[in-house]
């Protein structure tokens, strides 16, 4: 019997078609300001003998050919490697065959782990992290309590490759406000040039009710950025990307839709966010389509 989830379910959007198997319950960091996701869960990790039981019931419904599993929730590297590694022998003994098993970690606790380790989790199974670095920029890093600094995000980021992963960095536009927008595009910039990642995904802010960002900004302690700080915001961004990685804006928060390969498609990406600007200098009611999504960009 499977072990009811707690609802909803979250799982990057590039793995709405994997099975969902938690290897933790919520976040053990669970401070960063414009984050809701787990606020009522208590931490904890599970037994590895309930997460076989799990992994039992998925193969019960779903069968022998699963191609994709999502280890939940938010850092499940906290595990220790050894029963992580015990999970992941027993997914791949069930579901033969898996293509791709990926995960949530904070960058910190990579860092943390010993090399060897996170390359026998490697070996064993675990193609892919999904990092939030959020943005590159010390002081924003500090103010939205993400826990880590820019450099420890940089030796996170490269020990992660280093150890053979694929490594989905996130990002999130509008995380500086209307006041340090230049310094989070340039500096998450930097961030990411020195990592190389092979996946940008971008987020935009939507500060939540309940969240810590929601209650600053009523307090003026932060000033939103407007979607003409967002839009320039994501155009100094890539301009200053010298990464080979996939950028994609996979998300419904987003104001445009910019994917392409880096570096081939960068004068493509910048020339079509330099139009979009110029298009809205010249007509700024222009601004509302832009707006408009954003009722809908909390789903
Ligand atoms: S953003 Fe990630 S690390 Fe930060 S509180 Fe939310 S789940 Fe935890």
């Amino acid at each position: 019997m499977m072990l009811p989830y707690d609802m909803p379910p979250y799982r990057p959007p590039s793995e709405a078609y994997s099975v969902l198997i938690r290897a933790t319950r919520g976040c053990p960091w669970n401070k960063c300001t414009f984050c809701g996701m787990y606020k009522d869960e208590r931490f904890e990790i599970k037994t590895v003998e309930s997460i076989i039981k799990d992994i039992e019931a998925a193969r019960a419904f779903y069968g022998p050919n699963v191609k994709r599993v999502f280890i939940g929730d938010s850092n499940s590297l906290v595990m220790k490697p050894k029963d992580f590694i015990e999970v992941l022998r027993y997914l791949y003994e069930n579901f033969p065959t898996l293509e791709r098993v990926t995960t949530y970690a904070r960058a910190k606790t990579v860092r943390r782990r010993k090399l060897e380790d996170l390359r026998a989790i490697r070996k064993a199974g675990l193609t892919r992290l999904h990092v939030g670095l959020e943005t590159g920029d010390a002081y924003l890093l500090e103010f939205i309590r993400k826990g880590a600094t820019p450099e420890e995000m940089i030796e996170g980021g490269k020990k992660a490759i280093e150890a053979g992963f694929e490594l989905s960095l996130y990002v999130l536009l509008g995380i500086g406000g209307e006041d340090r927008s230049r310094d989070h595009a340039r500096h998450t910039a930097d961030v990411l040039n020195a990592i190389d990642p092979h996946f940008i995904r971008v987020r935009t802010l939507v500060p939540y009710p309940g969240t810590p960002i929601f209650d600053q900004i009523n307090e003026g302690v932060f000033n939103p950025a407007s979607p003409k700080t967002i839009l320039t915001e994501t155009l100094t961004l890539v301009e200053n990307l010298n990464v080979h990685s996939e950028f994609l804006s996979d998300h419904i928060s987003n104001l445009v839709n910019l994917n392409g390969t880096l570096p081939a498609d960068k004068p493509k990406m910048v020339d079509a966010m330099r139009e979009i600007l110029t298009e809205i200098e010249e007509k700024p009611e222009l601004l509302e389509t832009y707006f408009k999504p954003r009722d809908y960009r909390c789903l």
